[in-house]
Formats: structure tokens, sequence, C-alpha cells
């Protein structure tokens, strides 16, 4: 028997050891023994990080969709797949059974096929978080067209320039959605996008908020009459391992979005094993990430990786912040959510709000609580453990990447001693290393530098759409034969990792590099404080200096600006040292986020250096007044 499920530490070192000395014999078991082949590997893994080239179960034969629904009917027909719970908790939440989804997915991979979508062609799919959202993903992988979901939330500028960048023949959307109190024009921000995007030759609309929009002749269609025309059986396309399942844009945080590729066989059986150990998956449990499936998170974490293990996973329309505060515990009790997985932006957007709105509702069903996208800070962490958590649900802080496909660096819960702030151990199969700027590796316990990946796991990207060149000049140039991150790391004196931040975004102070995420993290410890932001500026001793911008938990704090700046520097210069005292401090009203909810401290970094005449791609930004707002502030 492979080790499907880990549920010891000492089993945990011993499937690590064997998963890096033989990975080729390690996979090999793994996919042999729990996933569904049309036709068996050839080779197992092939690479070469010099071209860079990867390929895994070459000549292998399979359909995703036959190993995340087909294969479940005879034992889970009957089970929930898809939990839908929509925005307004009155219209009551939807349970889609495998049965059920065996038939939507087919109908409307029959729909696509009507349309004439056949393998290989890319289809955008512009869906709020609504179960056609899911089932629009499947039906596209049935017949083997490559999705490129782009997040709902994105403007028509961008949503334009993702469509014209991967070519796509045909635009899934919706009439509209609902964000808490408010409807979003949907239909309308992608009758303005097509203006630009010609290769798009029809558009299938959902009925979601029943709004009068004006429907483009010959070009644009209502999806339900045509899924009700359709046949609920659709033989699935037999794919190759090395086939492209999707393609999907990096969140923006750096700069100009890559189309990143990810392949059938290797995602699967990376994100299907990494969902069953990283979240202790059992049976019968209800799962819930709250991320939106127009990210990472929610292709692998909402998508592929639970229903390939038959999973019950909650799909979740609406904010955390609607009807109030208190939603997402609302829902944990109401369906009993036993795992549940969201972002450090949510958890410190939440914590602000106060505990009645926690302590309301009963959260006993939970086993494993979740962090990923940004390093969580401690302050975060301890409010999310000992008030969502109760101190019982280990927290799995995550570190992963769009271009990973799965978590990389993780606790396993229940098996791993989680440490705050910590990403912990590395995942089976995953070997990484931390470089230092000369090009070497630095061994051992206790060092600082840059994070690589030695060896390639069955889930890394294998390129950029339509761009070779610059997948191998952001990943495997800068080290030899490694995957280069982009992001800092330290490993401690037990071999726990910690992301210390983007590489860009480390500052030189006097000679000493310095991390964002440990100076944040102190700064976030000052109970006035939500959030905060470093970034560096030129000085003319120090090189650089530090500017934070902090946003307070509370906006008209009594207590004067000034001593709260005393004493935000004298934490962080316990915390970490004088060195990282801030030379400047700003007061905000909010910082710049992705539409993801990630800080971009690139905007930030711009407005410190007064150099605002471009500020780069901000066609990801979720809340540009509020980069006015902190330009016209400046210090
Ligand atoms: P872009 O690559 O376009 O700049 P992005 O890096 O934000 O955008 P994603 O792939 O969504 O796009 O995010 C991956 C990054 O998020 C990681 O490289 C890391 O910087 C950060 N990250 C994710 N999870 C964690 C975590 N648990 N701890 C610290 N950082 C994390
Ligand atoms: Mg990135």
């Amino acid at each position: 028997m492979s080790n499907y499920h880990i549920k010891h530490l000492e089993e945990y070192y011993q499937v690590y050891r064997k998963s890096v000395r033989e990975p080729e014999a390690f996979w090999e078991e793994i996919a042999e023994e729990h996933f569904l082949w049309r036709k068996k590997w050839d080779k197992v893994l092939e690479w070469d990080f010099s071209k860079p080239e990867i390929k895994w179960f070459e000549g292998a034969k399979l359909n995703i969709t036959e190993n995340c629904i087909d294969r479940h009917l005879a034992t889970r027909g009957d089970k929930t797949a898809i939990l839908f719970e929509p925005n307004n908790p009155e219209e009551g939440a939807e349970h889609i059974t495998y049965k059920q989804l065996y038939h939507r997915v087919n109908q409307f991979a029959n729909v696509l096929k009507d349309h004439g979508i056949k393998k290989g062609d890319r289809v955008c799919i512009y869906v709020p978080m609504i179960p056609e959202l899911a089932i629009s993903i499947l039906a596209c992988a049935r017949i083997g067209a490559i999705h490129s979901v782009v997040f709902a939330g994105f403007s028509s500028k961008a949503l334009a320039t993702r469509i014209n960048d991967s070519d796509c023949k045909m635009l899934i959307t919706a009439d509209g959605s609902y964000r808490g109190a408010k409807t979003i024009d949907l239909k309308g921000i992608v009758d303005e996008a097509l203006e630009s995007c010609p290769g798009i030759n029809t558009v299938l609309v959902a009925k979601r908020i029943n709004s009068d929009i004006t429907m483009k002749e010959g070009r644009d269609k209502w999806l339900q009459p045509l899924l009700d025309a359709a046949s609920n059986e659709c033989a699935a396309e037999v794919m190759d391992a090395e086939d492209p399942l999707f393609i999907l844009y990096t969140s923006g945080s750096t700069g100009k979005p890559k189309g990143m590729v990810h392949t059938i066989a290797g995602y699967m059986v990376y994100t299907a094993y990494t969902f069953k150990n990283a979240f202790q998956y059992r049976e019968n449990d209800v799962y819930w990430c709250t991320a939106d499936i127009g990210w990472i998170t929610g292709h692998s974490y909402i998508v592929y990786g639970p229903l390939a293990n038959g999973a019950t996973t909650v799909l979740y329309e609406g904010v955390p912040s609607y009807p109030d505060f208190g939603r997402f515990w609302d829902i944990v009790d109401k369906h009993k959510v036993n795992q549940f997985y969201t972002a450090p932006t949510a958890i410190r957007a939440l914590a602000k709000q106060g505990v009645e709105l926690v302590e309301k509702y009963d959260l006993s069903s939970l086993k494993v609580l979740g962090s990923v996208g940004e390093p969580i800070n401690e302050e975060a962490w301890h409010w999310y453990n000992d008030n969502v958590g109760k101190n019982k649900s280990p927290i799995i802080d995550s570190w992963w990447q769009t271009e990973t496909g799965g978590i990389m660096i993780t606790p396993i819960p229940y098996v791993t001693p989680t440490k705050p702030t910590y990403a912990t151990l590395p995942f089976i199969g995953i070997q990484p290393c931390i470089m230092n700027e000369k090009g070497e590796e630095l061994k051992g316990r206790q060092v600082e530098g840059r994070m690589c990946i030695k060896f390639p796991w069955p889930s890394i990207a294998r390129t950029i759409w339509g761009n070779h060149q610059r997948y191998k000049d952001t990943y495997f140039s800068t080290y030899e034969n490694m995957y280069f991150t982009g992001d800092g790391a330290l490993r401690d004196e037990v071999g726990y990792y910690r992301i210390t931040g983007r590489v860009d975004d480390v500052i030189i102070v006097s000679g000493h590099n310095l991390g964002t995420a440990p100076i944040e993290d102190a700064v976030n410890e000052h109970p006035a404080v939500a959030e905060s932001a470093i970034v560096g500026f030129p000085h003319p001793i120090k090189g650089s200096a530090l500017y934070g911008y902090i946003t307070l938990k509370d906006a008209g704090e009594s207590r004067m600006h000034d001593n709260l700046r005393n004493e935000i520097n004298q934490l962080i210069a316990d915390r970490i040292g004088p060195i990282a005292k801030l030379d400047k401090i700003q007061f905000t009203n909010g910082l710049p986020k992705t539409r993801s909810g990630k800080i971009m401290r690139r905007i930030l970094r711009k407005i410190a250096e007064k150099d605002t005449s471009n500020l780069g791609d901000t066609s990801t930004l979720l809340n540009p007044e509020v980069v006015q707002d902190i330009m016209d502030k400046s210090l």
C-alpha cells in the first residue's frame, strides 16, 4: 500500500524520505493506486530545468472528470459533491450530488460541443461563484477544452487582456452577480471587454440576477435553454497526461500577470494527494475554502482536489461581511463545516470586528483551519487559533503559488506541530532549498535567503501560455537547475520554513537585508494596528530606509499619532532590532490590494520613492481610491 494518507509525524518523515530518494517510484505508486487511467504511462518523469521541460506520466491516457466524478458514482452517487451557499442566506443552500453533478457537467459539455468547441480550444470563464462556474470548468475538462477562468471581479480591460492573451473562442458568463448588498452588471463589463476581443464568437450567459441585459444577436445565448435541450450523457475525451488542462493568470501582485499553464495528470495527482493530507479529509467531512475559483486556490482546493477525493466542497457566493461580519461563522455552524480554508486578509478584517460575532455560533464541527495567500502575522494567527479554532483546531499556514499548482510547504494537521508565522515543513515530494545572492545553497539550519525548489513535483506549471522564454527567464534563470519562487524564506533550528516576503520587496538598510513580513508582523502586534505594509525608500546614509503604511483598527484612534509612532518603533526594536525601525510612518485608511486581497507593496514603494508618474499595471488593483488618498497624504 502506498502512503496516501499520513497520520503521524514519524510516518511523515518516513514517507518524505522515500519521496525524495525515489521520487519516480513514490509518485508512480500514488498514481497507480488512487486514480483511474485509460492507459498507464510509459515513463513517470522526464525533466530538464535548463530548457525548461517537465513531463509527468508521459504516455498515460485519462480524463480528469472521470476521476473527479464518474468513478464516485457507484459508491457516492447520492453524496453531496458541491454544497452551494448563496449570497443571500434566505435563498437557502443547494446540495448537488455526485450523480447530479455528472449529469449537469455532461449537459454542459454537450452544449460546448454543439457550439464548435473541440479539444485544445480555449474557453474563457467569467462567472461569479455559482454552481455554473465549477460545472463549466469540468465541462471543458470533459471534452478536452482548455479553460481560462478570469475572476469575475476583474474590470473589462483586465478581462479583455486575458481573453486575447490566450486566444479564447468562447466566453461563459452570467447576466450579473451578487456581492453582499450590491449587484454587479457582469454582462455590461463583458460587452465592453468584447469590443476589443475579435476572437470570441459565442457568449453563453447564465441567468443569476434576472437583470435586463442586451443580448447581441448571433453571439450571445442564454445558457439554461441550451442545457435543457442537451443530453446528460457525454463521453469523456481521452486525453494525454501532458495535455493542458487550464490556463490561469497569477494574481498580479508584482507586475504583468502571467498565464500559467497546468497539464492534466500531474496536476490531478498532486492536488488530490495534498488535499487529502493537508486537510486530513475523511469521508463524511464538509470542507470549505472561501477563495474564489478565479484564483489557483479555488481551482485546486474547491474544485479538483476535493472532487478527486469524492469530498463535499462548499461553494460560497458572497462576501464575509454580508448580511454581517458573522456570515462565515454562520455558514460553518449551518453546514457543520470540518475544514475551513481562508486568507490572512479575511482573518484580519474579521478580527477587527470583535469576537461577539464569532461567539454567537457553534463552531465545534471545525477540525482544521487553513491560511493561504500571504504571510499570516502572529496576531492574526492567535486570533484565528483562539476564537475560531478554540485552541483545538490546528492552523495550516500553507505556502504555495499559482505556478506550483498545489500546496508546497505546510503543516499536516495533527501530524506537524504548528508554529505561528511558519509554514513549517515541505510537503511530501517537495525539495526546497535556500540560496544566497551569489548562487550558493545555504545548507543546514538557521539560514535565510531566497527560496528555490530543486526537483520537479507533479503539479509544477509547464509554461507561460505563448511565452516559454518568459517562463524560463522568470523561474529558471536566476539559479542553475532550480525553480526560483521569487519569495524569501528562512529555515529555523528545527528545519521549519518561514516565508519572509517577496524577494522584490526585500529592503537593504545599512547593508542588512530586511524581509517585509517579520517587520509587519511586529507592527501588527500593536493593539491599535489592523494592517501594515513596509517598503523602502532611498536614504543618503543607510542606502534605504523604511516607510510604514499602517491602518488602525479604529480610524478615529484618540491617542496622539506621534505616541503611536514611538510605540510601534519600540515594538520593532524589541522584536527585531533598532535597524528595522521605521523612518516614516503614514497612517492610512486602507492599503492597496489585489483583487484577491493581497497587499500590493510595489505601488506603495513607488509612492514612498516619490515616483508616482508610472505606477505600473494597476488592472488587478482592488481599491484605486485608497491609492489616491495615500498619495495625497504622503510624507
Ligand atoms: P504575481 O505572481 O502576479 O505577482 P502573486 O504572486 O500574488 O501574483 P499568487 O500565485 O496568487 O500570485 O500568489 C503566490 C504568492 O503568494 C507566493 O509567491 C507568496 O508570495 C504568497 N503566499 C502564498 N501563500 C503564502 C503563505 N502561506 N505565506 C506567505 N506567503 C504566501
Ligand atoms: Mg507570484
